[in-house]
């Protein structure tokens, strides 16, 4: 039988909107098999979601996705059945998070000078103890009226160039790939298609990205149109990659996006679950810990 894949999904433990196990239970209401979480920075919905996992029946991947700088772009990697319970994995994550945390302060800072006072605070409490994200500042907008919806709220502040926009250094490429590596997962270059990079830019992405041991890129995403699905599978071949497919979902207030209706991979792509193909499952269960 055809297993149902979606291998890019956030909860509350960054910047979803339904809970770690609210998530599993709507992607098994909707068919998925099999479902990465992969929040921003962060492994702490995993236990959460790996106990939904085994009460329903759902295969869940153990998952994260890092922000990165690559030559002053910002690039957000998948790690995909990574061992949460790797030190260097942690270590790395928590450095992030504690950037957000600062550049968290520095929006509001900045947004306050614009006439928009208590917008770290009121992010703060949208994040819900979990990871700060622009996101959560681009609800407390739409809530104090000052934007319509989220792509406003990122048009009109928080995109660069921006009042409330803070040019933030995220982890290098290799040592982002290494941490995924390290705990034994498999590095995929997230929706390569978001990044605007010329086609000779994002050749040179991929191809230091699979130097330093990259193994996968999202060849189908939410946020791919067809052509661009076509054109990863096309990058994926090219540089003998590992093909992803993932929504991106982050929760039920963009009905338009749902937990695993994506298109399948284009013909000749090798999904990056053969590479799974035959291991044991371990890693959700070792999540519990952390
Ligand atoms: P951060 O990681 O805190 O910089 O926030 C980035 C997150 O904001 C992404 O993961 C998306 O979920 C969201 N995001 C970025 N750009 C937009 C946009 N134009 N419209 C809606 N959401 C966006
Ligand atoms: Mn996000
Ligand atoms: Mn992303
Ligand atoms: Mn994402």
């Amino acid at each position: 039988m055809k297993l149902r894949y979606d291998l890019h999904s956030h909860s509350t433990a960054s910047d979803g909107t339904l809970s770690p196990r609210d998530l599993v239970m709507r992607a098994r209401a909707q068919g998925v098999d099999v479902l990465a979480l992969t929040d921003h920075d962060t492994t702490d919905g995993l236990a959460e979601a790996a106990q939904a996992a085994a009460e329903s029946g759902l295969q869940l991947v153990s998952g994260v996705e890092i922000s990165v700088t690559w030559n002053q772009h910002l690039v957000h990697l998948v790690g995909l059945r990574v061992n949460p319970a790797h030190g260097p994995l942690q270590t790395g994550l928590a450095d992030l998070r504690a950037r957000r945390d600062g550049r968290a302060e520095e929006i509001g800072r900045r947004l306050t000078r614009s006439g928009i006072p208590g917008a770290f605070e009121g992010a703060r409490v949208y994040a819900g103890g979990g990871v700060v994200s622009r996101t959560h500042f681009a609800r407390f907008l739409i809530e104090q009226g000052r934007s319509r919806d989220m792509r406003e709220a990122f048009d009109r502040y928080l995109a660069p160039g921006k009042p409330g926009y803070v040019s933030t250094v995220w982890a290098p490429l290799e040592e982002a790939v290494a941490w995924i590596r390290g705990a034994e997962g498999v590095a995929v270059i997230a929706h390569p298609a978001r990044y605007k990079l010329t086609g000779t830019r994002l050749r040179q992405l991929i191809g230091e990205f699979k130097e330093c041991g990259g193994e996968g890129i999202e060849v189908v995403s939410g946020s791919h149109s067809r052509n661009d699905c076509q054109t990863m599978a096309d990058y994926a071949a090219r540089f003998d990659l590992l093909a992803s497919c993932g929504s991106d979902y982050h929760g039920p207030e963009t009905p338009w996006m749902e937990l695993g209706r994506l298109p399948d991979l284009p013909p000749g792509c090798t999904p990056v679950w053969e590479r799974w193909a035959g291991q044991d499952d371990s890693f959700p269960a070792q999540a519990l810990a952390f």
